[in-house]
């Protein structure tokens, strides 16, 4: 098996090397057995049920399901194995009854190798039937459950329809399955077995390392400008996705980036389905546009060259900016998380949870959800390494006993620190003062006004001015004290009361903090030192493109490739990575080939590529 296996990774897919537990999930799965897949987007779980799926079918065994989330890519996932030579289809409510009618005969036929289709569609009872035909006679390979987590409500995208699911393991007990993730918490993973009876299977949890990815979280100040200094310093004509947290939010960003000459483009989810779909094809089809979305967008977009991801809001929790930030770099080469956050996102965020509908313990396991969140935020050490060990993973060292990636934005300029305990016990001391003077709670603008020793209307009003705390913070900036303030809030020593206009309380931790008992350490705003310029600098570095090593008759040459990889495209109404990658054609222009044996070892030219493409790519270069 493991030689099929090599085999059908060069020859179908172009690829020399297995990545990662890649080989041992597929040698697993091939056999027969139960497969639950951890692995990070970009890690390559797709080929983690399509090599099984074409080495069982090649043994006699039948057709993969694969069950997708998603009906809109399914097109692009198909289209991609169809180009590779592979006999797949998807079985979805877009196609006509005619169609379908002959896909079903196919089906029954065992001969198609893996079959895509929605959970709902899996599950209805036709197709349960058509199931059981080639159950009966053998001809039933795999189950592959794409997006897994979906089966969880602890996951940030749950589908009811995935509960289902349970039905593959009752009806068909002897058909392997494998359920792929990017979604590795503990909660979810828990779900996930018990929900699709994946007790007995083997677990394969890879790293969750995106070291091509560089993480930065800066403080919110004018984001619309930070955003356009970002993407025009460090992303000129690169593909990128930005996440807002408000619909109209997405339409006034697409708008401006608009207007200041950056193709972009809006999607949420109260668009019309037809624009949504047409904006998601040209993100996916297009070189160099600008996504700007809510979170509607992004599950299972499988662009590869995905240069950034922006966030002008904070996600709700650790695991969706994760896979929200995933989606940048999947090719491997250079790429750019950021995000830029301030006190009205931890504001909005709370409140959200607050008044959800959901129970008291739902809202405390979301509320730790959004604090380890936070808690990244204001962090001083290294983002990865904080978000690595959420995810449970053990970290190496380095000589001075700390964790350094090297690649994230307190590795490569570490902030400076100030001692804030002074300035929070101010803050918490005013907070405790004015309750106690009014019998009520105050937000954030208020007290810093107190603290600051700002006369303003409402200071008048409510007599604050006789507060014994009043002006005595006057030497603190707005910013630090937001600062602090997110800080305290990240930490847990202080509360916000969504149900009473976001005003601050105290609570236990606080007081330990009043007391004096805990420091407070903060990292220097940056807007305070003037250390965005230095931050800049070194980050400009960071998305350096693949194609740097071309010269100026390369550059020539990748620009014919691509042009003609686009006309392509086109004609299969396909995403053009789906042709050939960025990757691969970078590699062809600095091969300059003569001859079909040129391109030999070339990776992500499979054979039937080679066949369908060679002479083209070769008329290309040399045009
Ligand atoms: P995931 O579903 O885990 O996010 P994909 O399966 O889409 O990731 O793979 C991400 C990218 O990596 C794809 O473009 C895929 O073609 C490529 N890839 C996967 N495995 C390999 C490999 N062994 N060698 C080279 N490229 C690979
Ligand atoms: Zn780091």
């Amino acid at each position: 098996m493991p030689t099929l296996h090599r085999k059908l990774l060069l020859d179908i897919f172009g690829y020399t090397e297995f990545r990662g537990p890649q080989e041992a999930i597929i040698n697993h799965v091939s056999s027969g057995g139960d497969a639950l897949v951890l692995m990070p987007t970009g890690g390559g779980k797709s080929l983690c049920y399509q090599i099984p799926a074409l080495a069982r079918q090649h043994a006699g065994y039948g057709v993969t399901i694969v069950i997708s989330p998603l009906i809109a890519l399914m097109h692009d996932q198909v289209g991609a194995l169809l180009e590779a030579g592979v006999d797949a289809a998807y079985l979805n409510s877009s196609l006509t009854a005619e169609a379908s009618y002959a896909l079903e005969k196919r089906l029954l036929s065992g001969s198609i190798t893996m079959l895509y289709a929605a959970p709902e569609r899996v599950t209805n009872p036709r197709f349960l039937a058509q199931l059981d035909s080639l159950y009966e006679r053998g001809l039933l390979s795999l189950f592959a459950i794409d997006e897994a987590h979906c089966v969880s409500q602890w996951g940030h995208d749950f589908r009811p329809e995935y509960r289902a699911l349970t039905v593959l393991h009752e009806r068909f007990a002897k058909v392997p399955r494998v359920a792929l993730t990017a979604t590795a918490d503990d909660l979810t993973r828990d779900d996930m077995i018990e929900r699709l009876q994946l007790q007995e299977a083997a677990q394969f949890v890879s790293s969750f390392d995106r070291p091509n990815i560089r993480y930065r979280l800066v403080e919110k100040k004018d984001p619309t400008q930070q955003l356009l200094r970002f993407i025009r310093n460090e992303h000129e004509g690169d593909a990128g996705i930005v996440y807002c947290q408000s619909r109209k939010k997405v339409e006034d960003i697409a708008q401006t980036l608009s207007d200041e000459g950056i193709p972009a483009l809006p999607y949420h989810a109260g668009l019309d389905a037809g624009v949504r779909q047409a904006n998601q094809d040209r993100f996916l089809r297009e070189d160099g546009l600008v996504m700007v979305a809510t979170i509607a967008f992004g599950m299972g977009i499988d662009k590869p060259d995905v240069r950034f991801v922006a966030h002008l809001d904070m996600p709700k929790n650790i695991e969706a900016y994760y896979q929200e930030t995933g989606r940048a770099g999947r090719d491997g080469a250079p790429a750019n998380a950021w995000m830029s956050y301030g006190l009205q996102d931890v504001v909005n965020q709370r409140r959200m949870i607050d008044e959800s509908p959901a129970g008291e313990d739902f809202k405390n396991v979301m509320r730790g959800k959004l604090d380890a969140l936070l808690a990244l935020a204001e962090s001083t050490d290294c983002r990865r390494g904080r978000l690595l060990s959420y995810f449970g993973e053990i970290l190496i060292p380095n000589a001075q006993g700390k964790y350094q990636c090297g690649n994230c934005d307190n590795c490569l300029n570490p902030p400076d620190l100030w001692d804030g305990t002074d300035a929070a016990r101010k803050l918490l001391s005013t907070i405790y003062r004015v309750q106690q003077h009014s019998g009520i709670s105050f937000g954030a603008g208020h007290i810093m006004d107190i603290l600051r020793g700002k006369k303003t209307e409402k200071v008048a009003q409510f007599g604050h001015e006789a507060i014994s705390t009043f002006g005595i913070g006057a030497t603190l900036s707005e910013t630090q004290l937001r600062s602090v303030l997110r800080q305290l809030i990240a930490n847990g020593a202080l509360n916000i009361n969504a149900a009473a206009f976001n005003t601050l309380q105290l609570n236990a931790a606080s007081r330990e903090v009043l007391k004096g008992e805990t420091q407070v350490m903060l990292r220097e705003s940056e807007a305070a030192t003037g250390r965005g310029s230095k931050a800049k600098r070194s980050a400009t570095t960071a998305a350096k493109t693949a194609n740097a090593a071309l010269d100026m008759a390369g550059e020539r040459r990748l620009k014919a490739l691509k042009a003609w990889r686009a006309e392509v495209a086109r004609e299969h109404n396909l995403p053009a990575y789906v042709i050939f990658h960025d990757a691969t054609l970078i590699a062809i222009a600095q091969r300059d080939p003569q001859h079909l044996s040129d391109l030999d070892g070339i990776s992500g030219i499979g054979a039937k590529k080679l066949m369908a493409y060679g002479d083209e790519v070769l008329r290309a270069v040399h045009s």
